[in-house]
């Protein structure tokens, strides 16, 4: 019964500041955008560079402090649509690191007016740390906009009454914005021009936040520019979406697929725990490893892996739920530097981040939901790669011998071959 309660469940929010913390570059796609136009007679403009789209010098110049040196892909088709005149609404999707935000921080840059001292872009984001992660972004890019400032309306930031809010750009989560508007008159939200609704999958997650972000949304002035991002696209968001923003524009950038083609498959048949552990020091001691995650289902086990290969004098480290969000990306920030080579982690860790130069996945557990059936989709993030960007690999399973009938249905569902192998004899995989 505790194992299951140690089980680490995924928190969207968590996992999107993650990536956000770790990311240092754009992520690549081999796929199209795809345009849907409130207009489509209208005709479509695509950039190729930032130059084209006229922006302030002061603008410019931030952008390019930061090393961009041209839109990404996501961006060529929304910046055009978020810097028309009139002003278009756009509700965009993209994989996390494709560029949403920041297109929409460069938006709300340029239609700030900085004569004019109070709120007149808000943003509003699932967390406070997300919405100091955009905030930064806003500050990077509005370098050089002297007279451009940010204001955070988070829980703790502590606004006197009737002070009077002379900053341009707000982002803040649902509740406290709703809070600052209706109930202490702090932003006047008739005098909004820009409108950003970030990572409405997560935030239609959390209870009450749709309907909180509706309201303000109501209030807002019809010549107001409303703008949504989302890293998926599943119904209930596509719902809230089309709830929330009148008239969009809609941009899609179809997430690079996973494949298990370029990885060879492995099983090894096990007895226990133990004999599991076995097995792994055989395949470490018998292979030139680069590097290796290793993933357990439970904290427990992770733990008890830890220790086990500490002991035995490798140099692992261990990323569970029970850290906090930076102490987990220091650790896979580590591991990406190649300071570590064994990363030993519950499901935490197996969505979206994505370490490029692991060579080597292990399935120390093989991931099943609650009824005990294969959970396929975690298998395939634990192990694939994408077809285009992603390299060879090799993973390994260890499986207890009542669990082989879970690998078989693994190797059916994927229609690809996980072969047995015999940890006494390593040449079998080279
Ligand atoms: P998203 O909001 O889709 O997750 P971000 O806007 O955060 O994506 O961008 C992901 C990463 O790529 C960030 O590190 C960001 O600084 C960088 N980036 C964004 N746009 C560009 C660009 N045009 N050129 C180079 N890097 C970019």
């Amino acid at each position: 019964m505790e194992e299951d309660v140690e089980e680490d469940v995924v928190d969207l929010a968590a996992n999107s500041l993650l990536n956000k913390l770790i990311r240092q570059s754009l992520v690549e796609s081999s796929h199209r955008v795809e345009v849907l136009q409130k207009d489509p007679s209208s005709p479509l403009y695509s950039v190729k560079t930032f130059e084209e789209l006229r922006l302030k010098e002061e603008l410019l110049k931030g952008i390019y402090a930061m090393g961009f040196n041209r839109p990404s892909k996501i961006q060529e088709m929304a910046l055009p649509m978020m810097l028309a005149h009139p002003p278009q609404n756009l509700i965009a999707q993209s994989q996390s690191g494709t560029g949403k935000t920041a297109a929409f921080v460069l938006a709300m840059l340029s239609r700030v007016n900085t004569l004019e001292l109070f709120p007149q872009c808000l943003c509003l984001a699932p967390t406070y740390e997300l919405a100091l992660q955009t905030g930064r972004v806003v500050e990077r890019m509005g370098k050089f906009c002297v007279d451009v400032q940010v204001m955070y309306a988070i829980r703790g930031n502590r606004i006197p009454r009737g002070t009077d809010v002379t900053k341009q750009i707000i982002i803040g989560t649902p509740g406290t914005v709703l809070d600052w508007c209706f109930k202490r008159k702090l932003i006047d939200l008739t005098k909004i021009r820009v409108f950003v609704l970030d990572e409405a999958d997560v935030m239609i997650d959390t209870q009450g936040f749709s309907d909180q972000s509706i309201r303000i949304q109501r209030a807002l002035p019809l010549e107001c520019q409303m703008l949504l991002f989302s890293a998926t696209f599943e119904e209930s968001v596509w719902q809230f979406a089309e709830r929330i923003i009148p008239d969009p524009n809609v941009i899609k950038l179809r997430k690079e697929e996973l494949t298990l083609n370029n990885i060879r498959q492995y099983y090894v048949l096990c007895e226990s725990r133990k004999d599991k552990y076995q097995a792994l020091c055989n395949i470490y001691g018998g292979i030139t490893i680069g590097q290796a995650i290793i993933f357990c289902q439970t904290r427990r086990n992770a733990k008890w892996l830890t220790v086990e290969m500490m002991q035995d004098g490798h140099q692992v480290s261990l990323l569970s739920g029970e850290l906090t969000v930076d102490q987990r990306a220091s650790i896979i920030q580590r591991f990406r530097d190649g300071k570590e080579k064994v990363l030993i982690t519950t499901n935490v860790c197996a969505r979206g981040i994505d370490v490029k130069q692991v060579t080597i996945v292990v399935n120390f557990d093989l991931p099943v939901n609650q009824a005990e059936e294969p959970d396929y989709e975690t298998y395939l993030h634990r192990i694939g790669r994408t077809g285009r960007f992603g390299k060879k690999g090799l993973a390994f399973n260890m499986i207890e011998v009542d669990k082989l009938p879970l690998l078989m249905k693994i190797q059916d569902h994927f229609n690809s071959s996980i072969k047995q192998l015999d940890p006494e004899d390593m040449d079998e995989i080279e």
